[in-house]
């Protein structure tokens, strides 16, 4: 095929892995050209909170938090029930610090330890880094001006439909423009960066039938085309079944209530008003528990003491500007609201009250020695489940080199975040919070290191 012009280095995705594997492929000194299917890059990174987990950063070193790669790699093959693929999940656990440390320091991103947000999850120390105030969006923002300030070149819209090449090697892509018009380009390496499957209904359900009812919070554009360009091409897949799910989704309002509302006391009841999970034992796993309740919805019940704990988050404001957020100064008006009966919601919340008097586990099996439950007036919030993002795909190694389903490895062809296997396990229990843009980001700076030594090379 003839190429209309040649790269060095071409990326496809404009998220936060695809950015900044740009970023980082073109301050090792390669010549980039991000390749992005809409018309301003947002992907799912923009819907997220922007936070990213990550070990041994000086952020934490200063807040004294004594956290090393070897404590999140076990954090992870914990959390995985020991099938996260280790070669990947080292990786990640090697790289998150330091990457964290590059954003901050050779980026300039405003990147600090989300201190409000406590060890839970399967995190066994504090490890959250976000953007004080600041969400995905703004995320997204930063890296592109940087991406304008480096000299990275951006096509968009323009959608990869195809790669060319032979054997191992990929020798370009054809984009696909708006109008149907298309344009094949040469590359030296090609970094896929191109998200998920979420929004692809009919993968999930091949894929998850668990969570093909489950709605979709995720961006649309996350069809997985990376993934299965990349697996016509001969790469291997990994964890396919994979997903970060979540159990609360305000509904309709569509606002994620942050997981630090259960963590610092929050409870679930559905609309009988009863307690159904333990909810600080797996934070995406919950999707299921709520998605099995009747016409599946859910109430996070909170009071002001927790709605305060949480305020620095923007979700926690949208959440109360949107009316979202509804009180209740007794249970027989809150049994209104949720249409329970009165009795069983007092019981409810007096149970969970007993058991933190008491230093004991309540019927869910919570401890509850580090929170206390919500004390009246209680506050109420409609949620129900949804997949935000999925955590399988490309078979990477730890350089994010695209493995092969003969049991090789591509010379020039890189793999990074939604678009390439996690560290989440084979299902939809292993996912560790804030993990979807800590292996992006981390496997992101990777893979652009390594395109930029292949093409130097
Ligand atoms: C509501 C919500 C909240 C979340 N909060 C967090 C959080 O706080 N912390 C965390 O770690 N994770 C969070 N996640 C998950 C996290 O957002 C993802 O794991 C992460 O953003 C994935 O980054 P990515 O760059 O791989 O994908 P994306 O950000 O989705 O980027 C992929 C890009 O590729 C483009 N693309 C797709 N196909 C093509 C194609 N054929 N050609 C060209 N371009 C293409 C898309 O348009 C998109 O811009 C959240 C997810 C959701 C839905």
């Amino acid at each position: 095929m003839d190429f209309e012009f040649s790269v060095p280095v071409i990326v496809v995705g404009g998220g936060a892995a695809g950015a900044v594997a740009a970023l980082s492929a073109r301050l090792a000194g390669a010549e980039v050209l991000l390749v992005e299917r809409d018309a301003s890059a947002r992907g799912t990174t923009a819907m997220s909170q922007g936070l990213m987990c990550a070990a041994g950063t000086r952020a934490q070193a200063t807040a004294g938090i004594d956290d090393d790669a070897d404590t999140l790699f076990a954090d992870i093959m914990a959390k995985t029930r020991g099938a996260a693929d280790p070669v990947i999940a080292r990786a990640v656990a090697d790289a998150s610090g330091p990457a964290a440390d590059w954003l901050c320091d050779v980026l300039g991103y405003p990147l600090v330890l989300d201190t409000g947000a406590r060890a839970a999850y399967g995190h066994s120390r504090q490890r959250l880094h976000g953007w004080l105030h600041h969400g995905g969006a703004d995320m997204v923002q930063f890296l592109h001006a940087k991406l304008a300030e480096t000299g990275v070149d951006v096509l968009m819209p323009a959608r990869l439909v195809e790669l060319v090449g032979d054997g191992d090697r990929i020798d370009g892509i054809v984009v696909e423009r708006p109008d149907g018009s298309r344009e094949a380009i040469g590359c030296g390496a090609l970094i896929l960066a191109s998200g998920g499957f979420a929004a692809n209904h009919e993968q999930v359900a091949a894929h998850m039938p668990e969570a093909a009812a489950a709605r979709h919070n995720g961006h649309e554009g996350n069809m997985g085309d990376g993934i299965w360009l990349g697996a016509q091409a001969g790469a291997a897949l990994g964890d396919m079944g994979s997903y970060q799910g979540y159990a609360m989704l305000a509904d309709p309002h569509g606002i994620t209530v942050p997981p630090g509302v259960l963590v610092e006391g929050g409870i679930i009841v559905n609309r009988l008003g009863q307690r159904f999970t333990n909810e600080v034992t797996d934070i995406a796993g919950m999707v299921h528990p709520v998605l099995a309740q009747p016409d599946g919805v859910a109430w996070v019940l909170l009071d002001g003491r927790i709605a305060q704990l949480n305020d620095y988050i923007p979700e926690t404001r949208a959440l109360q500007a949107s009316g979202a957020v509804r009180s209740a100064g007794d249970a027989a008006a809150l049994a209104a609201m949720i249409g329970a009966d009165a009795a069983v919601l007092a019981a409810t919340l007096a149970d969970a009250h007993a058991a933190a008097g008491a230093g004991r586990a309540d019927a869910q099996g919570r401890d509850w020695a580090a929170a206390q439950p919500p004390a009246w007036p209680v506050l109420a919030i409609r949620v129900c489940g949804a997949i935000y993002h999925t955590q399988g795909g490309l078979q990477i190694d730890g350089s994010a080199r695209v493995l092969r389903r003969d049991g090789g490895r591509f010379a020039n062809l890189l793999a990074c975040g939604g678009a390439a296997r996690g560290v989440s396990g084979p299902s939809w229990w292993g996912y560790l919070p804030a993990m979807g843009l800590g292996s992006a980001i981390s496997m992101g700076r990777i893979a652009g290191l390594s395109a930029a030594a292949i093409t130097a090379g």
